[in-house]
This record gives structure tokens, sequence and C-alpha cells, in this order.
């Protein structure tokens, strides 16, 4: 099977051509949630079924904590300090430096959040997450629990107040921002069990917020789930048939097709130009000629 499809003559300057995709790690039951660390040059991802998250290095791979509160989206904030998302607690934390956990938010307006999903990290420090509601309708270990807040995206500003700033969204799901910070594109997942196709919204930044949020891409396999940009602001998102690189004026450029079902993505490696595929059961990686925002 060839590791690319080319729809824009314009990805042919965006891989390259001698680098194929290859499997670093397998035997998970659902992948995802990737973050690289520089520092360390390993990359942390979540392996949600197994309430586990893992760590892989050219050294190899090793559980990097277990349990995990079924930990699913991660990122890092401005300080490097790690970001996730949990299922299992139904909450948002923070990894210290000295390997504490703090957490960030679990509640809005007196309700427990719903299962917290993908989070990124704006420029001013604010800590953006996604909180559909899987992680409360889907059986691990009786996690199954009455939904009391709408499927939202939640802006925690570093003061620590919390503001639902999307709510009119089925299930938003991964997220990221525009290298310049001026937009903002999430993914809806919450019709991926009927035929209306999948959608990317994205939305402008005014003054710090969301607006006039709108469609921006329908992903024409599976669903979208986890994205990222890279350094020119294009959207790399997962699918049902691999990764979809998407530019900023919503044409779609090409993909790069993995044999499992991709959940996930992040850049990483020493020039930023290694793509890490969470799929389904295994990571991946491919080397890329464009760099991670
Ligand atoms: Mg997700």
């Amino acid at each position: 099977m060839p590791d690319f499809q080319i729809l824009d003559p314009r990805f042919n300057a965006f891989i390259l051509h001698n680098a194929p995709i290859k499997r670093l790690a397998s035997g998970f039951d659902w992948a995802e949630g990737p973050v690289w660390f520089g520092d360390h040059q390993a990359l942390l991802f979540s392996d949600i079924p197994n309430d586990r998250i893992m760590r892989w290095s050219e050294g190899g791979l090793t559980t990097h904590r277990a349990p995990s509160n079924y930990a699913n989206g991660h990122t890092r904030d401005l300080w490097g300090r790690l970001i996730s998302c949990e299922h299992g607690l139904r909450r948002v934390t923070r990894t210290e430096w000295d390997g504490t956990v703090t957490v960030l938010a679990d509640s809005y307006q007196g309700k427990p959040l719903n299962s917290p999903n993908d989070v990124v990290v704006s420029p001013d420090g604010a800590v953006w997450f996604t909180d559909p509601h899987y992680g409360i309708k889907t059986d691990y270990e009786g996690f199954m629990a009455p939904q009391k807040l709408p499927c939202s995206v939640y802006r925690l500003d570093p003061s620590g107040s919390l503001e639902a700033v999307i709510t009119d969204m089925a299930c938003p799901n991964g997220l990221c921002f525009s290298p310049d910070g001026t937009r903002l594109y999430v993914a809806d997942t919450g019709r991926q069990f009927t035929d209306d196709p999948q959608h990317i919204l994205v939305f402008d930044m005014v003054q710090g917020r969301p607006q006039g949020g709108r469609l921006f891409h329908k992903v024409d396999a599976g669903w979208s789930d986890g994205m990222r940009m890279d350094s020119e602001g294009n959207l790399w998102t997962s699918a049902g048939d691999g990764v979809h690189c998407i530019a900023p004026d919503g044409t779609v450029l090409g993909k790069i097709l993995v044999p499992e079902v991709v959940s996930n993505l992040c850049f990483g490696g020493r020039a930023r130009n290694r793509l890490f595929i969470t799929a389904t059961t295994s990571l991946y990686s491919i080397v890329l000629n464009r760099q991670g925002h």
C-alpha cells in the first residue's frame, strides 16, 4: 500500500517520498493523545481502555503511569508541564515537575464535567479543552454516568476561572489554534454514527474568544478526532484512512495512509518534523518536510 495520496501538487513539497511510515509499537486497545517531550526525546500517549499512559523513545516502550484515570488527550503548558484530560475522574490535571498532580478543572457551575477529551494551550497560557460525553457513555469499569452539562469547549484562564466558550457543538473533540493564534479549529464527532459527514469547524479569535464558528472541512473517511498545525498553518487531522493535510483555505492537499483508524497525532523529533500518529492498536511515525507549530 502506498503511504501517500497526493490530492494537490503542493503536497509533494510537504512529504519525503523516501521516508516511509513506521510502526513503532503495537498491542494497545485504543491509543490516543500523543504529546512530545523534546527535552527527553520521548513521546507520551494514552492507551485509554487499559488505563495507562505509555512512554516511547528510541530506547523502547515503557508504562509511564498506571492507573491513569483513563487519560485521553495531553498537551504541555507554556512551562512544559504535562496537561492531561482524564475520563475516569472527569477532570483536567497538570503534572508538576515533582510528579504531583494538580486538578485544574473538574466541574463547571457546580456540576461535574462530562469527560474531558482533548486539550491545547493558547499563547496567553489559557488551557482550552473539549468535554464531550464519550467517557461517561462508554462502560470502562462502570464509568457510565448521567450527563450534567452540555458538551462544550472550555477555556481555563491562568487565574483559574473556567468559562464555557463554545456550547452549541454536538460533541467537540480535537482542537488546535492557528500558528498566529487568530483561528481556533474544533472537530465535532457528534455525528459520527449518522450519514452526515464529519465536521471541523473554524472560529475567529476576537479579544481572546472564539466567534463566528463555521464549517471548515468535512472529512471524507471516518471522522476527524485529534489534529495539529504545522508552522505554516496547514491542518493535519486524524481520519478513518490515515492523516489528512488541509490548507488554511480548506483545500485537502493530501493524505498519509495508515493501516489502522487514526485517533490523534503530534509533531516531534529533534527537528519537530516527525509526525507521531496514534492509530487504534499502534503507534506510528513518519518524517515530513514540514515542522509542527
Ligand atoms: Mg479525541
